[in-house]
């Protein structure tokens, strides 16, 4: 891409509303607009990283054998009376009226349709288990939307639903959504420490939180410091074996760590002194059982083996596609601007032609360009008539983990300049070097985009 011909809206100012980093860089790198309180536009840099974001989800969801679908976002109220969650979801739920003087509703989340179709389909053990998920958009209507993305009431979640025929499966079901979350969070170069939390509307006793440790997190959390030195990496699991799942959520969740709700002193204080940490927490996903609340609410039953006719047993999985941005950007940041993780970035490397119109500056970065796409990495090439100190700056804030500095005086000596954005660190090479060094770096991140 290049930079004259996109749709990049960076803002000079920092905006004075934007109470956090992450919405300030979101705002100032012209990724998003806000269109009313809560209700982004996602403009092209923005959007590039969302579906990133959701292309990690959804590979890591296959995976885990997990079955992509979508659902609405208006739903008839009518599943939802049947529930009795019309009336307890109170004032986040957004209630509209259709022109028959129907009662509809833009989805919060989708327990009752997906249950719906369920018992609709499936009426026998043997179509069980079963985990679809969709990643669609949400609205809540939050009563204090703030922080951008993070606290949004339109915004875009993954949730997944199991059905399973015993208490046993569901819990199956349940170790392996944690399990594939842990992936799915380290993917985008973020640690999420599962915690223990509360059931909320949702309901339900087994229930963890995905939390990213952030200053500006709305989460008070409790966490014994050893669950910080846990990382998935890229160990092969088998998401049938229940052995398997079943280790991982012990090995991530015997530690002590818990969210201000289900948060125990006494229990706490067990964990030695110097382990024992209080801080802040993003809340980027949730997973949960709760039995058969809403297939005997709703009459969602199989028949087994024996002709004994029962609930299936359910649990339900979300991620917080669109707060991850701001989570990865609090997490990942300088004074400077954004630094995305190799895993999620817009773009794989941004060229700067220091001296634009010089025909072997042009030629080189036209060819380090073409190199790089042939290569299937997606570059942004700063081709603008600009100073350098512009040009770097833009580059900084947007984030983008490497560039490649290209100007006449490097040229003579048969060299361009590659810049890691975290470490700041320059090393001078040949510009296939440069290309060659790109593609090992990321081998081990092809997310496709857009
Ligand atoms: P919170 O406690 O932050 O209000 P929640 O527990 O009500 O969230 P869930 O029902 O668990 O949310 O939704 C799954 C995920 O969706 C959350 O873990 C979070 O990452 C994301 N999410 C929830 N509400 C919002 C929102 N208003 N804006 C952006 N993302 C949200
Ligand atoms: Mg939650």
């Amino acid at each position: 891409m290049r930079l004259s011909r996109y749709f990049l809206p960076v803002l000079k100012e920092t905006p004075a509303d934007a109470q956090i980093v992450s919405h300030r860089l979101m705002l100032r790198a012209g990724m998003i607009k806000q269109s009313s309180a809560g209700i982004y536009s996602w403009l092209p840099l923005g959007f590039k990283v969302l579906r990133k974001i959701e292309n990690i989800v959804h590979e890591e969801q296959i995976r885990a054998g997990h079955i992509p679908m979508q659902m609405p976002t208006l739903q008839s109220a009518e599943l939802w009376k049947e529930s009795g969650r019309y009336d307890a979801y109170g004032e986040e739920m957004l209630r509209i009226k259709d022109r028959h003087d129907r009662d509809m509703l833009y989805t919060p989340t989708a327990e009752e349709l997906i249950t719906d179709i369920f018992r609709s389909n499936v009426s026998s053990y043997k179509d069980l288990p079963l985990t679809m998920y969709q990643i669609q958009w949400k609205f809540r209507d939050e009563i204090r939307p703030r922080f951008g993305v993070m606290r949004g009431r339109e915004f875009y979640m993954k949730d997944g639903y199991n059905f399973d025929l015993s208490k046993e499966d569901a819990l199956h079901a349940y170790n392996r959504h944690l399990v594939s979350y842990l992936r799915t969070y380290e993917r985008m170069g973020l640690q999420a420490i599962p915690m223990r939390a509360d059931g909320g509307p949702i309901g339900g006793d087994y229930t963890h939180e995905f939390l990213v440790l952030a200053e500006t997190g709305e989460s008070e959390v409790f966490y014994d410091s050893a669950v910080t030195d846990l990382t998935f990496g890229d160990r092969e699991i088998d998401y049938d074996s229940v052995e398997q799942c079943q280790g991982v959520l012990e090995e991530f969740t015997t530690k002590y760590a818990r969210t201000d709700e289900t948060h125990d002193e006494a229990l706490f204080n067990e964990v030695p002194e110097e382990r024992r940490r209080t801080a802040r927490g993003i809340e980027v996903g949730q997973i949960f059982y709760f039995g058969t609340k809403y297939s005997d609410a709703l009459g969602a039953q199989v028949q087994t083996a024996e002709g004994e006719k029962v609930s299936v047993h359910m649990g339900s999985h979300g991620i917080g596609v669109s707060r991850l941005l701001g989570a990865i950007i609090e997490a990942n940041h300088d004074d400077n601007g954004i630094i995305w993780p190799e895993g999620v970035t817009p773009f794989h490397a941004g060229i700067v032609n220091l001296k634009q119109g010089d025909e072997a500056a042009d030629t080189a970065c036209e060819g380090l360009e073409k190199a790089l796409v042939a290569a299937g990495l997606e570059p942004l090439y700063d081709d603008r008539k600009e100073r350098a100190g512009g040009k770097f700056a833009t580059m900084d804030l947007i984030g983008l983990p490497w560039r490649i500095t290209v100007g006449p005086r490097g040229l003579k000596n048969g060299v361009v300049e590659l810049t890691c954005r975290r470490t700041g660190e320059s090393e001078e090479l040949a510009p296939e070097a440069a290309v060659a060094k790109l593609i090992e770096i990321y081998a081990d991140h092809r997310v496709t985009g857009l």
